[in-house]
């Protein structure tokens, strides 16, 4: 690097050294600036330096490199000229604002010095120029301290006392009494208290100035602030910061002059309106920081709000308009809902930062659906678009209609959902709450940067002030949980730590409900609804399913789980887990007296109990999944589950079973082992006792016979075998199976088509996958068992220690929740192609929890699998991800 490398980047006056696509190198804030200027839109000109910069000036003890003065320089000249200003000149100063800007969106750095370049001189040409000393001295003392505050570390407090004493003293209430020589006697004493805390005067300099507010705004990328953001989301330490340097443009010069922050359509539904809000003779930190109160932008949204105050669009209509028409091409161009910020200073517009919009999980899925109904993006781009871990936050709760609500307070319906839970004040308190398992709502007077840890692990996010555009709104959107935000009359103290509304005192441990989608503060734990899909919904999905490739079933063994299944769109059941049949109160006898009992024909004697009840269950599902395929798996876990193990249970259940209580004590002590889950379970069961196979065979084509008869639907039983590692293992079973269906058929004289087939949970069955296949139809991966197989750790209880492992870095992702590629992965890999070379037309799918989990999804689109199983409040999620996977697997083609 050298002489040569580009340190700056200018932008304005309809063109720009660097684009949109440039965002690693000059942050989003520079890249969409340069992209603003290339099309021509209005743009304060200016600069951006890059994020190389910034990492040289970090690991180079901060210096600069040789070079970046004149590249500087050269900036500052052609802003200059384009705005017949000159930095430093006591005539007509160029004022710049300075602004950090990563690659992402990133709280925690610094936020922005405006009027860089006023010093005791450059002010007073301020003065003259705009004919107005009050707003020339006010800019300056904001400017002083900004500064202080920001590069030479004076606490804001410090300032705001000066400001509030002189206040007090003067007898003002608020800002707009001061007048100039007020605001000039504060510059005074704001340059004394500077001068007393470093003993060095106020920079007057403007170009010591800038270079040390570059300083202080690269420095800002290793604050403590930003660094546990980056940690919290994954963001990487050496991407850097971008500073951008603008010409500064007012929007505080009077009644022609006003800033805005604005969203394209709707942040929090998505519907296509403008949104947004505006503040007259204001400076744009002052919407954002919510302490004056922002106006409408739209006559429309004035009129629902029921406000008297004139919205934008009608107080400066010609504004307002050539608004409208950017926010049009810029949709167009960057094809996708945005958040902008602009001034108007003295009746003429600047357009200050374009970004695509932060947005709820259910803003995201309208806007991609009508984005491609409009023709800006193709179905594919929509249904890439949508988190499908985001449908998640769709299908949570909302307050019942129909509950009783005690509204103790309204504020701003921030981010959508309700929630309930017990009120707390601290982050540190919600953390500890959550660490005892239970709900809470983190109610703030306002929140910040600081308080993210709490705000993760709270369900509801409530605060008294801040608007829309808030850090609590902001934040709670992108972490998808419900939020109210500016419940003005609500009064929080953290010292007493009670929330006040009235006369109304509610206190940290106190429950409440928040209602996000409509503002509501609500006294107590209010009843919650299950939310209903949208239409955008049912389209994306409809998308997703002329898409995907892999079907999607479920894993359900009750006909409620079955049911929503179905509404949800799963096409069959892909694991029935005939076990979770027997558990019931009124059947949990009749498996006992068949585990208890010492010989075949006792056993075969309570296993006739147990089939009617088997088989009512079978006939339900085959009805429920109508004609779709079925998989239903013999029992699996070792039966000593089904026995008590508490002496007084014992006690009870040897009267009910009519054995003493040492017999049952001794079957129970018989069937210990030190590792049940390597222990008799699976098809080991059905070797040892076939009888309990041939009930449960018996069972399943009863039912499949009655249900088909009965809904005229062909029903297509699936049988699997669990645990099998052993090819012979599975011919064992499977002639068992083969008998006694041929029997129930050949009874009722009418034959049903059926599959015998296994699960591939253990490394021998998949390394043994050939010769496996060629007994089996196919092959349903059971991945929990395999990730604890392979791995050689328990699935019960690696929790306790992978949380080690994740923070050490030892892995990145616990094997349980996503597929283990490497090693899990190759295992399936493996199968899939031996168990395919044995039988081509081998059925192949999973049914381990990773089913549900769109990393895994896509990793068995990867090896080709026919279809993925989860539980039935997955399978919309499952549909996305797996046509996101077959739309990536096709670009991958590409
Ligand atoms: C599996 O092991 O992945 C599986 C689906 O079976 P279970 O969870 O019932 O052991
Ligand atoms: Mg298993």
């Amino acid at each position: 690097m050298g002489q040569t490398t580009k340190w700056v980047y200018s932008f304005g006056g309809g063109r720009a050294d660097g684009s949109a696509e440039m965002r690693s190198l000059l942050g989003g804030k520079g890249a969409n600036l340069a992209e603003m200027s290339n099309l021509g839109l209005p743009v304060p000109p200016g600069f951006t330096m890059t994020t190389d910069l910034c990492r040289r000036y970090l690991a180079e003890d901060h210096s600069y490199p040789d070079g970046l003065k004149d590249q500087i320089g050269q900036a500052l000249a052609q802003v200059g000229a384009l705005t017949a200003r000159t930095f430093g000149s006591i005539d007509k100063p160029l004022l710049l604002s300075i602004r950090a800007g990563a690659r992402v969106t990133m709280p925690g750095m610094m936020e922005a010095i405006l009027n860089l370049g006023l010093n005791d001189q450059t002010v007073e040409a301020l003065a003259k120029e705009t004919g107005n000393a009050r707003f020339a001295y006010d800019s300056y003392r904001r400017f002083i301290q900004m500064y202080g505050d920001v590069v030479l570390g004076i606490d804001q407090n410090e300032f705001e006392d000066i400001l509030e004493q002189i206040k007090d003293e003067q007898g003002f209430g608020l800002d707009t009494d001061l007048e100039a020589e007020d605001w000039k006697g504060i510059v005074e004493k704001y340059k004394a208290l500077i001068e007393d805390e470093l003993d060095e005067p106020f920079p007057q300099d403007v170009h010591d100035q800038l270079w040390g507010a570059i300083g202080a705004t690269f420095s800002s990328w290793i604050s403590a602030r930003a660094i546990t953001y980056r940690r919290l989301h994954d963001i990487p330490e050496d991407w850097g910061t971008a500073v951008n340097l603008q010409a500064m443009v007012f929007g505080n010069l009077g009644d022609t002059s006003a800033t805005a922050v604005a969203h394209t359509r709707s942040p929090t539904t998505g519907e296509k309106k403008l949104c947004g809000e505006f503040l007259l003779n204001a400076q744009g930190e002052d919407v954002l920081a919510g302490n004056r109160a922002a106006l409408n932008l739209t006559h429309r949204a004035r009129l629902e709000n029921g406000s008297k105050d004139l919205s934008l669009e009608e107080l400066m209509p010609e504004q307002f308009g050539q608004f409208l028409s950017i926010c049009e091409q810029l949709e167009h161009h960057y094809r996708d809902m945005l958040e902008l910020e602009f001034t108007i200073e003295g009746g003429r517009l600047w357009m200050l930062q374009t970004r695509t919009g932060r947005r709820t999980h259910k803003a995201a899925l309208r806007i991609a659906v009508d984005l491609a109904n409009e023709g800006l993006i193709n179905r594919e781009e929509a249904v890439m678009r949508v988190d499908p871990r985001s449908l998640d936050h769709m299908l949570h709760p909302t307050i019942d209609e129909e509950a009783k609500r005690n509204i103790l307070a309204n504020g701003l319906a921030a981010s959508p959902g309700a929630a309930a839970g017990h009120l707390v004040f601290e982050p540190k308190d919600a953390e500890f709450f959550a660490n005892q398992g239970k709900n809470v709502i983190l109610a703030r007077i306002e929140t910040s940067p600081e308080d993210i840890h709490g705000m993760h692990v709270a369900q509801g996010i409530l605060t008294a002030r801040g608007g829309m555009t808030s850090h609590a709104a902001v934040v709670a959107r992108g972490m998808g949980i419900p939020c109210v935000s500016g419940a003005g009359m609500i009064r929080i103290s953290y010292e007493n730590e009670t929330l006040t509304v009235g006369s109304a005192v509610m206190r940290k441990g106190d429950l409440v409900t928040i209602d996000g989608g409509t503002g509501e503060v609500i006294d107590g734990e209010v009843p919650m609804q299950k939310p209903e899909l949208t239409k955008e919904f049912n389209q994306l999905m409809e998308w997703v399913d002329g898409i995907r490739r892999m079907k999607v079933r479920c894993n359900a063994d009750t006909p409620q789980d079955a049911k929503s299944a179905r509404e949800f769109g799963a096409e069959g059941i892909g694991l029935c887990r005939t076990e979770h049949m027997f558990f019931h109160e009124d059947r949990i006898s009749a498996m006992r007296e068949m585990i208890i009992a010492n010989s075949a024909e006792a056993r075969k004697q309570a296993l006739k109990k147990l089939l009617p009840m088997q088989r009512a269950d079978f006939i339900t599902l085959f009805e429920i999944m109508a004609g779709l395929p079925v998989i239903i798996r013999l029992l699996d876990p070792p039966l000593h589950e089904f026995l008590p193990s508490e002496t007084g249970d014992i006690k009870a259940v040897s009267e009910k079973l009519g054995v003493t209580e040492q017999q049952l004590f001794s079957r129970i002590h018989t069937m210990h082992e030190f590792n049940p889950m390597l222990g008799h379970r699976g098809c080991r069961l059905a070797i040892s006792y076939p009888e309990m196979v041939e009930m449960q065979t018996r069972a399943i084509f009863e039912a499949a016979l009655d249900a088909a008869a009965k809904t005229g639907k062909p029903v297509q039983p699936e049988i699997m075998v669990p645990l099998v590692s052993i090819r012979t293992e599975l011919e064992f079973v499977k002639a068992r199976i083969d008998t006694t269906a041929a029997a129930v058929m050949k009874d009722a004289g009418r034959t049903i088509p059926y599959k015998v087939g296994t699960m591939i949970e253990l490394p021998r069955a998949a390394l043994q996958a050939r010769k496996i296949a060629e007994k089996a139809e196919f092959f349903s991966f059971g991945t929990n068992d395999l990730t604890q197989t392979t791995y050689g750790i328990s699935r019960d209880d690696a929790a306790r220690y992978l949380s080690d492992y994740l923070r050490a870095g030892v892995i990145e992702q616990d094997p349980f929740i996503s597929i283990d590629a490497d090693g899990v992965g190759e295992l399936m890999e493996i199968a899939v192609e031996r168990g395919r070379f044995a039988r081509p037309d081998l059925e192949l799918g999973i049914c381990g929890e990773h089913g549900g989990d769109p990393t895994s999804i896509d990793f068995c689109e990867r090896i080709g699998l026919d279809y993925v199983s989860c539980s039935p409040f997955r399978v919309p999620i499952a549909r996305l991800a797996a046509a996101q996977a077959t739309i990536r697997r096709h670009n991958r083609g590409r």
